[in-house]
């Protein structure tokens, strides 16, 4: 191949310090190129990410190469300094909404045509340089729209129950098969395969989506998958030093989560909310490699007191430390403190969410003020002195009021924390993170707007001026405007989709391209949505009754909370049929 003589040097510096990489030769196998639209170390990090790449690559007719984003510099594959046209699939993992501009940079610096259509326009079979492009991860299965125009199938859900059967198939009819052909086939073979060419997206004079029309013979909307239970639980297939949790061991104890939390899109998306059995927790920990030593555990706050105790004394036995991001304030068991207390962990993050106990009713937090400040005083025993609290601006029914009650909170975990300093000699610090609300997809404040932007710097301004004479104190705080772009995405459509691409071929800002495209980004970030509005998204299906979504959105208006999934009794959301 052409392509091969422009072969760049490997990435060395990465792979000489990373467990878990594969490298297969590539004599008689399928070539896929896994992307992550991002740096190495935040893809390096992503468990859904190194789960497929560890996948393919157990398929025996098949090699499997990662890719990132580096500035516009040409992509080349990091096992084997192969560039992306030398691929004919290409998987393209998605977490956040922020990555789809970077996908298309990097289709275009590797010198792959974006459009799904134009890109299969010319050829009669996917293959090197006009690939399949496949698109999962979770932002994809929130909401893939604004993709839809680049992608030609988006895996909608969890990998695990389909993929290795998937790539089976591609590797019968990739070479054979029109795209067309190989396309429908999939569709009508799988659940859980969404292709946008097979739909139109129709709207109404004042812009707003009227109807979706499926092609014949293929499903009205898109089923998700889901992973019904694992016999080892998901973990870590790569570690590496350079990556965001460097040589962390991640294990997940379930999936999804119970509370309800009314923002938090994952909590929908991956409901119901699963606990794996112990023992296939204690068998992923035990693939851990001898040498690495550090563990996270993931959905540590649905996990059971008991198990949680044998995981601590398999971890303790082993010579292991537990790491985490972040707690839940009312997850925090004495077994963990003595976990904590043992690992030497010295700092730590709780995220309240919102300020106020009025707001915390509003998002169903479902935590209170003193649950937050009994977690900072135990957190603080076990040895940890510097604490993280993740709080955001800009939510429904936000005030003054309910800012200055966060800063009160502040001010009482930080006497928390200086008390327990005293006794014990270590004097502690807060950082106080704060980002602007972006309202979600699939999520009950997917109706909200969100807020004016002057609305939020006022509030930054509010904040700063707070912690003034805080001592101990750091106030970090996110850019507005970042957050705005973020949330035309999250509510974005192909439009919003085919704007950014014509942003990336021009020389304008994203705001203007957006209104040269025709497109009133205020009206997709800060409308709010009527209770009978159809959204582009609802081409998947994820098993949520919108009415649910309605009714919570309702509820959180009127401050009241909703009790946690109890996925044997409760069928409230229409996910849980039983
Ligand atoms: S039906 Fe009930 S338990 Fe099941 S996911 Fe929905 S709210 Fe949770």
């Amino acid at each position: 191949m052409d392509s091969m003589r422009q072969r760049q040097p490997v990435s060395g510096d990465f792979l000489a310090s990373e467990k878990g990489t594969q490298r297969k030769k590539w004599k008689g196998l399928l070539p896929v190129a896994l992307i992550f639209p991002n740096r190495y170390g935040l893809g390096n990090s992503n468990l859904g990410f190194q789960l497929v790449y560890a996948l393919v690559n157990s398929l025996p007719g098949f090699v499997c190469e990662r890719f990132f984003y580096h500035d516009n510099q040409p992509p080349v594959s990091l096992e084997s300094g192969r560039p992306l046209r030398d691929f004919p699939i290409l998987l393209c993992s998605l977490s956040f909404e922020q990555d789809f501009l970077n996908l298309l940079a990097l289709f275009l610096a590797g010198g792959i045509e974006p459009l799904a259509e134009k890109r299969t326009a010319s050829t009669h079979r996917f293959r090197p340089g006009q690939p399949l492009v496949i698109g999962g991860g979770v932002a994809s299965f929130i909401n893939p729209e604004p993709l839809a125009p680049f992608v030609d199938l988006f895996v909608v859900g969890e990998a695990e129950p389909i993929l290795p059967q998937l790539m089976e198939h591609l590797a019968e009819h990739l070479t054979s098969d029109h795209p067309e052909v190989l396309l429908r086939g999939v569709v009508e073979k799988f659940i859980g395969c969404y292709v946008p060419r097979f739909y139109a997206m129709h709207y109404g004079g004042d812009g707003i989506l009227t109807r979706i029309e499926a092609d014949r013979e293929v499903p009205a909307r898109v089923s998700r998958i889901v992973l019904d239970k694992s016999q080892v639980a998901g973990h870590s297939k790569l570690l590496s030093p350079e990556a965001e949790f460097s040589n962390l061991f991640l294990t997940e104890l379930g999936r999804g989560c119970s509370r309800g939390c009314r923002f938090c899109a994952a909590g929908f998306v991956y409901r119901p909310p699963r606990l794996w059995q112990a023992e296939s927790i204690l068998a992923a920990l035990a693939e851990r490699p001898d040498d690495i030593k550090r563990v996270g555990l993931l959905g540590m706050e649905m996990a059971r007191g008991e198990d949680l105790a044998r995981i601590a004394d398999y971890l303790l036995g082993e010579g292991c430390t537990l790491s985490f991001s972040s707690l839940r304030a009312d997850a925090i068991s004495d077994e963990l403190c003595s976990l904590l207390a043992q690992s030497k962990l010295k700092s730590a993050a709780i995220a309240p969410d919102g300020g106020s106990e009025r707001l915390r009713r509003v998002i169903n937090k479902g935590i209170s003020e003193q649950d937050v400040l009994c977690a900072a005083e135990a957190l603080a025993r076990a040895g940890i002195n510097h604490l993280k609290l993740y709080f955001m601006i800009g939510l429904p029914t936000e005030t003054e009021d309910d800012l200055a009650e966060l800063l009160v909170l502040t001010d009482k975990v930080r006497k928390t924390l200086l008390g327990v300093g005293r006794e014990t000699g270590r004097m502690g610090n807060i950082t106080l993170s704060v980002n602007s609300f972006v309202p979600k997809a699939w999520t009950p404040f997917q109706f909200h707007g969100f807020a004016p932007l002057t609305v939020l710097k006022n509030s930054i301004k509010f904040l700063r001026k707070g912690v003034v004479g805080m001592a101990n104190t750091r106030l970090v705080v996110d850019q507005p405007g970042n957050a705005f772009y973020q949330a035309v995405l999250a509510r974005g459509d192909r439009k919003v989709g085919l704007a950014m691409y014509a942003m990336l071929q021009g020389q304008q800002n994203w705001r203007q391209t957006m209104q040269g495209c025709g497109i009133d980004p205020e009206g997709y970030a800060m409308r709010r949505r009527g209770q009978e509005e159809l959204f582009p998204w609802e081409i998947i299906d994820h098993g949520i009754d919108r009415r649910y979504l309605w009714g919570e959105y309702q509820k959180a208006l009127e401050e009241k909370s909703t009790i946690a999934c109890d996925t044997a009794q409760c069928r409230r959301c229409g996910v849980c049929h039983g």
